[in-house]
């Protein structure tokens, strides 16, 4: 019985497949071997367990007839009954059903080893500091990916030679199996297990790569990250990953930013916030001071009775909006710092000074007032 490749998505049963394409590379990138390359052995064989699960949920529930088998019989291979099958030539059943489903749906092209398939994403943690990450910057990025072999150009064989005709299809790429199915006995055409559909058999390997057609290359790229990128959020750079197998599309690069945090200011979208400390006496009288920002400093006027907790916008000295010539807002948060550790002395002085505020405007105490009496 196979597993419930909902759960494994993390999709419910009625998912459109945009829902099940959009749960899968999340959790793709997720379990992504790259993201685990410096992770303990242990971590390393769950994700790889994890990206496998993945994988194979995601490729029977975007085939529309593995997912309809999966929906019907709760396995993609169809029903697991004995007597159905009995296929010949070290065929299983389950082969014979797939093929049997495949050979309706694509006539006899069905998915094997040498069908074109895209190459693996790959993930890359791009540390940025906040200035980077406000002005953009130019970085060069140092990867490992999977590349076709330059030296037999992805054949996997030695040279233009090193091939003899497949003794199975005699070339054809293509074989025809009688077998007994559900729907009575059929012959199905289906592909040349022993040549896996090219006809042809590499009679000596190409040294470069061992036969497998492709090698481990490190790579190095020139990335231009715009300003106004945010943490978090991943630039796709496309047909950087690993190269496809059999003339399938490459992956992608997926640059995912990680930018550190500034000492003073807080990004909210494209806004910044930062806290600015004033003491008692510049909060009654008022005062101008002069605040940092990722540009130049801003002089900034506190009016006179300004309270704690005040906020003053300094309107386009926020982040720089990403692929546009504009920018959020600064938000000044005001923050009374009350002195401590007042000598005897400063204390008797301050007392003195009650008297001259008695006959000050006091708002809030003045309302607290007026409620206490409506009690
Ligand atoms: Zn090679
Ligand atoms: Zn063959």
């Amino acid at each position: 019985m196979a597993a419930d490749y909902y759960k494994v998505l993390g999709v419910d049963k009625k998912a459109s497949s945009d829902e099940i394409k959009s749960a899968y590379r999340r959790l793709a990138k997720t379990y992504h071997p790259d993201v685990f390359a410096t992770a303990t052995e242990v971590e390393k064989n769950n994700a790889e367990k994890k990206f496998k699960e993945v994988q194979h949920a995601y490729d029977v529930l975007s085939d529309p007839q593995k997912k309809a088998a999966f929906d019907h019989y709760g396995d993609e291979e169809g029903p697991q009954a004995s007597g159905f099958g009995g296929g010949s030539s070290g065929f299983t059943s389950s082969d014979v059903f797939h093929d049997l489903f495949n050979a309706f749906a694509n006539a006899g092209h069905g998915r094997n080893r040498n069908s074109a398939s895209q190459g693996d994403h790959l993930e890359y943690p791009l540390n940025l500091t906040f200035k980077e990450a406000y002005e953009g910057v130019e970085k060069e990025l140092t990867f490992f990916r999977i590349e076709n072999c330059t030296s037999c150009k992805g054949t996997g064989a030695k040279n233009a030679n090193a091939f003899k005709i497949c003794t199975k299809c005699n070339g054809r790429g293509k074989i025809t199996v009688g077998s007994r199915t559900i729907l009575g006995y059929m012959n199905v055409e289906t592909v040349c297990d022993l040549c896996g559909g090219t006809g042809k058999i590499i009679t000596e390997v190409c040294p470069e790569c061992r036969g497998k057609a492709q090698n481990k290359v490190r790579r190095s790229l020139k990335v231009k990250i715009p300003g106004g990128v945010d943490n978090g959020q991943t630039l796709t750079i496309s047909n950087e990953g690993s190269a496809g197998k059999n003339g399938g599309p490459n992956g992608n690069l997926f640059v995912l930013f990680k930018v550190a945090s500034h000492p003073l200011f807080e990004r909210a979208n494209y806004d910044l916030k930062m806290t600015l400390p004033i003491t008692v006496l510049d909060a009654i009288l008022g005062c101008t001071v002069e605040v940092p920002t990722m540009s130049s400093p801003v002089k900034v006027v506190i009016p006179e009775g300004t309270e704690d907790g005040a906020i003053i916008r300094i309107k386009g000295r926020g982040m720089k909006h990403v692929g546009r010539d504009a920018y959020g807002d600064m938000y000044v948060k005001v923050t009374l710092d009350i002195p401590k550790g007042i000598s005897h002395k400063q204390k008797k002085q301050i007392k003195e000074l009650e008297g001259i505020f008695s006959d000050c405007k006091y708002e809030k105490m003045e309302k607290y007032r007026k409620k206490l009496r409506d009690i």
